[in-house]
């Protein structure tokens, strides 16, 4: 029974599935643990401390393996090397990457995708959109904090006093949620706004201000936003207007599930922004919650410098690693047999299981995620 960590081979990726702190836990499961040379060099892990760790590290470690743990889905070559019946956990954006669940369902991988875990309580250890969300609304505060050429805490001193910040954060989900109680911690004064009805209780639990706007609000299923009708957004939009204006710094995380996100703040409103101010745009790489932000660059529209989000996470890479790797524990613990007097341990998926047919994308040849399969062979198949 073998588990083998993959080297992240996509672009700017510096997470790894696996940090050496939880390999035990997946060898008292009873697996051989294989790492694969370096891979957790870019998030400052040396392979000698997974040998220390108990696991073994070799170019060859996808060999012989039950399951591929990674960050990222696999590369096609590397899919193409695996034999029929293996398994892998990794991120798996299925509606981006059409060519790669293909590739897994061509070559009978069984492949499990983290984002389709369902957000269920039993779940929540597995939960890693939240887990690598917390680690970019961390990062999005910190950003805006080091981007501002201001104090963000009230400064009362003997030579006068300096008001605090104030941050406005639109989406208040697990990252905004985050970014909030991180900016309150720095001292700023925060108001935020989200279309789901308990969000504004979250936001005060925070120690923030929930923008109350005259709009209905948009629950959608599960918990999650609806999308807004575009009448919704240009008043959305028009209310937010001065909240914006007034910000020294804005933290947007706005997102809906399996839709681009949604644009909240236009140029024109970003233009209105006082010289010096801050726009941290974590929803960039998905169609952007301001108009004109761009993925992994800081650009400048009127008075504003606007600095949009490309794989957040990654550039935390120690914590996001951690986080991940656990989640990877979790998921991988339930879908293992234990050892008993009758039998030997196993990784053994019960499909029955809502976790496991919920996060499984492709298995024995066929897609089994429906939007998906839909999507890729249509109706009839
Ligand atoms: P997300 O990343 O999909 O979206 C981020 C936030 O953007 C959400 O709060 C959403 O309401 C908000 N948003 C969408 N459109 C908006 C708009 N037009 N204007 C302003 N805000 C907008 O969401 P998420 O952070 O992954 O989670 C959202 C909800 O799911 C939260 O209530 C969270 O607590 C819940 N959740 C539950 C579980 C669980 O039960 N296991 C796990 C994670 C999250």
């Amino acid at each position: 029974m073998k588990i083998a960590v993959a080297r992240e081979t996509r672009d700017g990726e510096s997470r790894v599935a696996m940090v050496p702190e939880l390999v035990g836990k997946l060898t008292e499961l009873g697996y051989d643990v294989a790492v694969e040379p370096g891979a957790g060099q870019p998030a400052l892990i040396a392979d000698d401390d997974y040998e220390q760790a108990g696991a073994t590290v070799e170019e060859g470690a996808l060999h012989g393996a039950d399951l591929v743990v990674s960050v990222q889905p696999l590369s096609t070559a590397t899919i193409r090397t695996l034999p029929a019946g293996t398994a892998t956990i990794s991120f798996l954006p299925t509606n981006q990457e059409p060519d790669t669940v293909r590739d897994l369902r061509d070559c009978g991988v069984t492949a499990f995708a983290m984002e389709l875990v369902p957000r269920i309580s039993r779940a929540q250890s597995m939960d890693a959109l939240s887990s690598q969300a917390l680690v970019a609304g961390y990062r999005c505060a910190i950003v805006a904090a080091g981007m501002l050429r201001r104090f963000f805490p009230l400064n009362m001193t003997a030579a006068g006093t300096v008001p605090p910040a104030e941050i406005v954060v639109l989406g208040a989900g697990v990252a905004g949620l985050q970014a909030i109680a991180t900016a309150k911690r720095l001292g700023a004064v925060v108001s935020a706004y989200d279309v789901r009805a308990a969000a504004a209780e979250e936001i005060r639990s925070m120690g923030a201000k929930a923008i109350e706007l005259e709009l209905e609000t948009l629950e959608g299923a599960g918990g999650y936003a609806r999308e807004m009708t575009e009448d919704r957004a240009a008043r959305q939009r028009e209310l937010l207007t001065p909240y914006i204006a007034n910000a020294d710094a804005l933290i947007t995380t706005a997102a809906v599930p399996g839709r681009q996100a949604p644009m909240l703040v236009t140029g024109e409103m970003v233009e209105q922004m006082k010289p010096g101010s801050v726009v941290v745009d974590l929803a960039a790489e998905t169609g952007g919650n301001v108009e004109g932000s761009v993925p992994g660059e800081v650009v400048r529209i009127g008075n504003a410098q606007v600095w949009g989000g490309r794989n957040v996470p990654s550039q935390m890479p120690g914590p996001a690693s951690r986080l991940y790797a656990q989640n990877v524990v979790n998921l991988v613990t339930l879908m293992t047999r234990t050892a008993s007097e009758e039998q030997d341990p196993a990784f053994a998926p019960d499909f029955e299981d809502e976790i496991v047919a919920g996060s499984c994308v492709t298995h024995d040849g066929t897609i089994r995620h429906e939007p998906t399969r839909i999507a890729l062979e249509g109706e009839s198949a």
